[in-house]
Parts: C-alpha cells; structure tokens; sequence
C-alpha cells in the first residue's frame, strides 16, 4: 500500500536491520527499542490490524506464519530458552502508531508481571 512504512520496508524501499525473511513476513530491529531485544514481526502482505486480520481471507495463514516469525526470531536473537513477550496493539486506544498488522517482540530482560 502506498505511504505504508512497514510496506516500504518489506518491498526493500526503506532500509532496515533485518533479522530475517521470506516470502510471507520480515522481522526487523524496532527504530526505537524497549528492550534489550525489540523486533517487530510484519507480514508482508498489506493488512491495518488485527480487525482486518479476521476480514482477510489470509488471516489464518498470516496469523500462523506471524507466530511461527516469532520463534524462528526467538531463536536467532537467543531469547527462546528464557522466555519473551509478543504485543500486538490495536487502532488508537490500543496504542497503534503503524496501520499495518504487526507484532512486538520484546526480551533480554525479565519483564515479570505488569499490566498484563
Ligand atoms: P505500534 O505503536 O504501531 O504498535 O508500533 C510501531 C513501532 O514501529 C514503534 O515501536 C516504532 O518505534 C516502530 N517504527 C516506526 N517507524 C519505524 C521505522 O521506520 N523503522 C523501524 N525499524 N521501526 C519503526
Ligand atoms: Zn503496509
């Protein structure tokens, strides 16, 4: 979608640190980090939220392969023994600042319990 930044960014218009991809969803470093490790996990198939996410004929595929990025970049940054946290917000009360479907992972720290 035109003037999406995580479009951009997964066409290869707009540079990012990369943790890795394929054909279906890429996962970068977070511009401004929360964490020791912050990543974002973004399909690559345009989608605003996790309302849309249930509309999209997709979503299942998506929701699975979004999972699945999580993992797989749990285990490449090494948080996958010790645990991490995965946030989705969204629209505006949710705290969504990007309309295209993705999600935080957020480790390298012990976040223990808070609001959630
Ligand atoms: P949201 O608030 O929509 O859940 O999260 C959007 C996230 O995208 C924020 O944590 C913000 O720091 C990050 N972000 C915004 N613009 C860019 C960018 O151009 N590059 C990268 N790597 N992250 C971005
Ligand atoms: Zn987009």
């Amino acid at each position: 979608m035109a003037d999406c930044i995580f479009c951009k960014i997964a066409q290869g218009e707009i540079p990012a640190n990369i943790v890795f991809e394929n054909e279906q969803v890429i996962v970068f470093h977070d511009i401004k980090p929360a964490a020791p490790v912050h990543v974002l996990i973004v399909p690559k198939k345009h989608i605003s939220d996790a309302m849309a996410l249930d509309q999209d004929a997709d979503g299942p595929a998506i929701a699975w392969v979004l999972f699945q990025a999580a993992a797989e970049a749990a285990r490449l940054l090494g948080v996958d023994k010790k645990g991490f946290r995965l946030i989705n917000n969204c629209g505006k009360d949710g705290g969504q600042t990007i309309d295209h479907i993705h999600m935080h992972l957020i480790g390298g720290i012990t976040l223990g319990e808070g609001l959630i």
